[in-house]
């Protein structure tokens, strides 16, 4: 039986705290807000050391996705949930109870994929409520499709830090060799780019570096690498006080949510001389494909058009960067804020 219980947090429409303890459940998910529409975000499983761990995670998670959709243009708004077990605990039973709580939301939260939940558990889900997207009878995977956005994001970002958006030669040091890293590097390349990667599970690491030429590093290294543009793709927080100080890149556009363990990260990059792409900007591809099934049939071509914004997007916040003296982090704050201002104000 599900018991779910409100956890009141400030600035945030509904968080809540889900125990099954017969089907193995607990879990937490957070509405950020739905001032442009439901809020979509994926659902993450994830070993966490302590509820409050999950916590800070899911809060920091469905805010990003708030700003993503602003950021994106999307009428969605942003959430998130987490289930506190280890991946290899899956269970049918847990996917059900899931199912459920997702249900308790009545449509206001729309979950998704996320790390290491893929369509096969999602489809569980599916079968206690219709608030999923990316089943595999409709839009499908998301993974490819983030990786297409960074790709997008990497031309606009190596066009101002390296004076051109041809990747031919260049070298891109990627952290996380999982569904959407893999995919990332392999457009990257395709177009001619150097690849230096690093995974906890090595095995991920040395198929990728198989199929791509990659050349392959301890985790812990992968910040010192020699590169023009290092990629987070693993899990949030990469980018911080120990690490950036490391970083030997001009730019920086990865795949991760959450890439700045603090927002003050933002300012340390741009100290550095670093031109940092936005995380929730570049990596709205996934969400912007997922958004073309909600309410209607998916067509795939409307969904990459769509992606095409990114790179006008991230150029526009490159400008409000160097116009309004901001890390490209407070811009893209900055961009998304607008549009959620002029909503909330639209609405009143
Ligand atoms: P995934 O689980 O498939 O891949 C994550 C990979 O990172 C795994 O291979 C894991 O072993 C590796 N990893 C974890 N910690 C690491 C570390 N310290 N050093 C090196 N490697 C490490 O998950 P994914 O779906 O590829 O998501 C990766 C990131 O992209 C997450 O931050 C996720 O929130 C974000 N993201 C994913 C999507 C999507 O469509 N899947 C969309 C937007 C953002």
């Amino acid at each position: 039986m599900l018991e779910i219980t409100d956890i009141p947090i400030d600035g945030y429409e509904e968080v809540r705290r889900c125990i099954d303890a017969e089907r193995g459940l607990h879990a937490i998910i957070a509405v950020h807000s739905t001032t442009l529409g439901p809020a979509l975000g994926g659902m993450r499983m994830w070993n966490y050391g302590s509820e409050a761990e999950a916590l800070t995670d899911v809060l920091r998670l469905s805010k990003g996705m708030t700003y993503k959709a602003a950021c994106a243009g999307l009428d969605l708004g942003g959430g998130k949930s987490v289930i506190l077990a280890d991946p290899a605990a899956k269970s049918e039973d847990l996917f059900l109870a899931m199912g459920e709580f997702v249900e308790s939301f009545g449509g206001r939260y729309i979950t998704a994929e996320d790390v290491n939940t893929k369509p096969a558990d999602l489809q569980i889900v599916a079968r206690r409520t219709n608030h999923v997207t990316g089943l595999a009878a409709r839009s499908g995977n998301p993974s490819p499709y983030t990786a297409h956005g960074c790709f997008l994001g990497l031309k606009a970002t190596a066009a101002v830090a390296l004076g051109s958006e041809d990747l031919e030669g260049l070298t891109v040091a990627l952290e996380g060799a999982g569904s959407v890293g893999s995919a990332y590097a392999r457009m990257i390349h395709k177009a001619g780019g150097r690849l230096i990667v690093a995974d906890i599970r090595a095995e991920a690491a040395a198929e990728l570096a198989a199929d791509t030429g990659a050349t392959v590093v301890a985790p812990k290294d992968i910040y010192d690498a020699d590169c023009d543009v290092f990629a987070p793709c693993a899990l949030g927080g990469s980018l911080n006080g120990e690490t950036i100080p490391r970083l030997r890149c001009k730019a920086v556009v990865g795949c991760a949510n959450n890439q700045l363990l603090e927002p003050r990260h933002g300012e340390l990059l741009r100290e550095r001389g670093i031109l940092y792409a936005p995380d929730f900007v570049v990596n709205a591809g996934g969400l912007i494909n997922v958004y073309n099934e909600v309410g209607t049939k998916y067509d795939q071509a409307r969904a990459l058009q769509m992606m095409d914004k990114i790179y006008a997007n991230l150029t526009e916040i490159y400008t409000i960067a160097f116009d309004e003296d901001l890390s490209t982090a407070a811009a893209a704050d900055r961009f998304a804020e607008r549009r959620l201002a002029a909503a909330a104000t639209a609405s009143a």
